[in-house]
C-alpha cells in the first residue's frame, strides 16, 4: 500500500526494520519469528540495504519473501553510494515489478575504502531520481537525525539538507534511533519552523546489552545516551537479564512518551528480534498495533 494511503488509514504508523540475514541460521531464526511480527500488525516493515549494495541480492530475496509469503508489507531502503543510475533503475524496475509501493531513499554511509563511482552524492538526488521514474510511483521516505548527523556539525546547515530532500519529493522522514525524547521534540518543532512538515516516525532501539549499546553509539555516531539510562544501566551492568530490562523499559517508556505527544509514528530497528518488541508493546498494555492507533 502507498505510504499516503497507510498514512490516511493509520492515525499513529508502527514498523519495524529488519535485516537481511547473511546466514542460513540467521534466516531460519528470522523465518522463525515472523509469525511473531505479523501478530503485532504494524502499517510496514522495512529491510536494510548494505551500503555500496554489499546486500544487494539478500535485501531483494527478503522483501520479496515478505512480500508474498507473509502479511507484512515491505519497504526496502535504498542507499545510492557508489551506484549509477543504470543500477538503481534496475532496482527499480525489479521492485516495481513484485508491487512494492514505498522506498526509504538513503544515500547511505561512506565504506572506508572510499566512494566508488557514484551517479548521486546525496539523498536528496536519489530522492529526485525515485520520484522521476517512469515505472511506478513509489512513496519515498528518507532519515532525519535529531541529535545531528556527524558531517554536518552546523545544524542550521543540516536542516536545509533535510528540507531538501522533503522538497525532492520525501513523503515521510523516519529518524535515526535516539533516547532522549526531549531532544526528538525540539528537533521536530525545529523542522516545523524550517518548513518541513512531512509526517515523522521516531526511531526507537531497545538497548538489549552493553555491547550493543557501544555499537549503537558507532553506528548512530552523535546519539546521546542520558546520564539517567547510564545510571541504570551501570547499576546492573554485570547481569545481563537485568541490562535487557533496563534497556526495554527505557524504550518503553518512551514509546508510551511519544503516543502521549502524539506522534505520527514509531519506527523499531528490531535488530530481527521479536523479544524486545513484544515486551515494548506488553509494558503499554497491549498485543498488537491496532490497540495503540
Ligand atoms: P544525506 O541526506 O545525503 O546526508 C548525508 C550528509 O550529507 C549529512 O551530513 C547532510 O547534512 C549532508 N548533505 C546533504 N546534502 C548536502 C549537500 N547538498 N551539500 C553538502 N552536504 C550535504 N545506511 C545504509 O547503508 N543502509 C541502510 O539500510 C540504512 N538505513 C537507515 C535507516 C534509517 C532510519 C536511518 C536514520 C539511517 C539509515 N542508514 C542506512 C544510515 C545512513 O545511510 C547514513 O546515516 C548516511 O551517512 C546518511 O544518509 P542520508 O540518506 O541521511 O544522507
Amino acid at each position: 500500500m502507498r505510504i499516503d494511503d497507510i498514512l490516511t488509514r493509520d492515525k499513529t504508523l508502527f514498523s519495524f526494520e529488519f535485516f537481511p540475514p547473511k546466514t542460513d541460521n540467521g534466516w531460519s531464526a528470522l523465518s522463525a519469528r515472523l509469525a511473531a511480527f505479523e501478530a503485532l500488525e504494524p502499517s510496514f516493515v522495512s529491510v536494510t540495504y548494505g551500503a555500496g549494495g554489499s546486500t544487494r541480492d539478500k535485501t531483494n530475496a527478503l522483501v520479496k519473501h515478505l512480500a508474498t509469503e507473509t502479511s507484512l508489507d515491505p519497504i526496502p531502503h535504498l542507499t545510492c553510494v557508489g551506484h549509477s543510475k543504470k543500477d538503481i533503475g534496475e532496482l527499480l524496475t525489479g521492485y516495481a515489478e513484485v508491487g512494492i509501493d514505498n522506498l526509504l531513499a538513503l544515500r547511505g554511509d561512506k565504506p572506508q575504502e572510499g566512494i566508488a563511482d557514484s551517479d548521486f552524492s546525496y539523498g536528496a538526488d536519489l530522492v529526485k531520481h525515485i520520484k522521476s521514474f517512469n515505472g511506478r510511483a513509489f512513496g519515498v521516505g528518507v532519515a532525519g537525525y535529531p541529535e545531528g548527523h556527524p558531517e554536518t556539525p552546523n545544524r542550521l546547515t543540516q536542516m536545509e539538507h533535510l528540507k531538501a530532500k522533503v522538497d525532492a519529493g520525501a513523503d515521510w522522514i523516519c529518524t535515526q534511533l535516539f533516547f532522549d525524547n526531549n531532544a526528538f521534540y525540539d528537533w521536530k518543532e525545529r523542522c516545523e519552523l524550517s518548513g518541513i512538515n512531512a509526517p515523522i516516525l521516531a526511531g526507537i532501539m531497545p538497548i538489549t546489552s552493553i555491547a550493543n549499546m557501544k555499537s549503537m553509539a558507532e553506528l548512530a555516531g552523535g546519539t546521546n545516551f542520558p546520564a539517567a539510562l547510564q545510571r541504570r544501566l551501570m547499576r546492573c551492568q554485570d547481569d545481563p537479564d537485568a541490562v535487557r530490562n533496563v534497556g526495554i523499559s527505557w524504550a518503553a517508556e518512551q514509546c508510551a512518551d511519544l503516543l502521549d505527544h502524539d506522534v505520527r509514528g514509531i519506527h523499531f530497528f528490531t535488530m530481527n528480534q521479536s523479544f524486545a518488541t513484544e515486551d515494548i508493546y506488553k509494558s503499554l498494555g497491549v498485543t498488537s498495533s491496532s490497540k495503540l492507533r
